[in-house]
């Protein structure tokens, strides 16, 4: 009988697995497909240190406008995703409010802040360093008033959670990436983040560690998962699975599960789409073109162009008009070649409500433990929230993890929000 079985072999089930293992334990991790193909492969890389606030949807009129008349890149809706999904976005709209958003930054600031500090043992560990570049990445602004108070923003992070930025003007920043043939207002270069050139790749370093230490990855479907007396099974390619403990970290995929066993969980799923292109001069760094919401990183299959965030069910089909609109935007700025291959990639970041990831135990179930809702980012998250789950598997109370991992207001955090 494993003692843990970890449902999702993403980023924060890897993390998750890792962090239990470190504490002796013994752990299997089951996933339907390799580590690291799903969300955590196809984001943008980023190790986002500098993310002190959530992502939060915009209150300013003007900013709703551009969305309500489709004139925004970086986030795109459909009416019948946003009729259905009502409620869980109302709550999510009205924790964005300043205050609100503020006190869940205090919180947010302190997983972010120390991301780099949990992933850095374990890239050394995996032997991951060639994937990963400590230069931070760029916030490009091409227009003037938006790189103003871009770099008011940058102050103001800097003031209040300690966030490292340096402003550079548009000749600067051409100096600094030959690859740019067109000078624009400026950027923030945000200096602590990592970027990451292969994340899936970096999610499937940290797995083959996690095998190394002694643990299991298998293959099979979580949605087999019960209750078996006072513990759990779950169905294998290896057979039945005995656990006493599971940690659901299906990412997107989580409230499927949990539905079942009776929580209901509002998550929004905001969908991005990547591809990669040809280039001829690769970037230094990851460029994030504000004005037209996309990321350019550079990745070992090419220029990887990840879109901002499309509200759409989660199986409705492709609609390729953000990245076309990056695409497009990309090559005002540098030369962009052809598609690498035909792969359009397509995910959903799993955003919970109040812009907190849910970890700990499941308040009806003994034994069923909740890492999941990392949002826009889970890969930053992963070996972070995988701490605090171990910390509060050993019988470690919300407050006692609080005040040791050094974060905010622990009454908004945890397993119970959803009960
Ligand atoms: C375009 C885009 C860009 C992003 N950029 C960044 C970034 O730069 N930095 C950052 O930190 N975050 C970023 N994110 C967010 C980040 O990718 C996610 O928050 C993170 O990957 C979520 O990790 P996860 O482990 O929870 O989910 P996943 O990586 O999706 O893992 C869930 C796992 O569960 C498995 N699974 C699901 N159902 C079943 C089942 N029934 N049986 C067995 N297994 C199952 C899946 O196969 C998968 O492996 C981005 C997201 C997108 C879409």
């Amino acid at each position: 009988m494993a003692e843990i079985v970890v449902l999702g072999a993403g980023m924060v089930g890897i993390g998750a697995a890792l962090a239990l293992q470190a504490r002796g334990h013994d752990v299997t991790v089951l996933d339907r497909r390799e580590p690291g193909r799903e969300t955590s492969y196809g984001n943008a890389g980023l190790i986002q240190q500098e993310a002190a606030e959530p992502y939060a949807i915009p209150h300013e009129p003007s900013k709703l406008w551009h969305y309500a008349i489709g004139d925004s890149n970086d986030l795109v809706y459909h009416v019948p995703a946003v009729l259905k999904t009502a409620g869980p976005l109302w709550s999510y709209f009205r924790a964005s409010a300043t205050r609100r958003h503020r006190l869940i930054a205090q919180t947010y600031s302190r997983l972010t802040g120390r991301s780099t500090a949990d992933h850095a043992p374990l890239i050394e560990a995996a032997g991951a360093q060639a994937l990963v570049q400590r230069t931070g990445f760029y916030q490009m602004h091409r227009d003037p008033r938006a790189f103003d108070k871009a770099v008011g923003e940058a102050a103001r992070l800097r003031a209040t959670y300690g966030v490292e930025s340096r402003v550079l003007d548009g000749a600067a920043l051409m100096t600094e990436e030959p690859a740019l043939r067109r000078e624009v207002a400026g950027a923030v270069h945000w200096t602590d983040p990592w970027a990451v050139k292969d994340p899936g790749g970096l999610v499937a370093a940290y797995a083959r560690l996690f095998v190394d230490r002694g643990g299991r990855v298998v293959n099979g479907d979580a949605q087999t998962l019960t209750q078996d007396g006072g513990g759990w099974q779950v169905r294998s390619a290896e057979g039945p699975l005995q656990a006493s403990d599971v940690v659901v970290a299906l990412g997107p995929w989580t409230p499927e599960l949990l539905g079942r066993f009776g929580y209901r969980v509002p998550m929004v799923w905001k969908r991005g789409y990547h591809r990669h292109f040809r280039v001829a001069t690769a970037l230094n760094r990851p460029i994030q073109d504000a004005a037209n919401g996309v990321l350019l990183s550079p990745m070992v299959d090419g220029l990887r162009i990840a879109t901002g965030a499309e509200l759409v069910d989660r199986d409705a089909p492709r609609n390729l008009r953000q990245l076309e609109r990056g695409l497009a935007g990309a090559r005002e700025l540098m030369e962009v070649g052809e598609p690498v291959n035909d792969d359009v990639w397509v995910g959903h970041r799993p955003c919970m409500p109040d812009m907190l990831p849910v970890v700990g135990p499941a308040p009806k179930h003994k034994g069923l433990w909740f890492d999941f809702g990392h949002g826009h980012q889970g890969f930053t998250l992963g070996p972070t929230t995988g701490e605090i789950l171990a910390a509060m598997f050993a019988g470690e109370t919300d407050d006692d993890v609080a005040k040791k991992l050094g974060y905010g207001d622990a009454s908004v955090f945890g397993g119970a929000r959803y009960g």
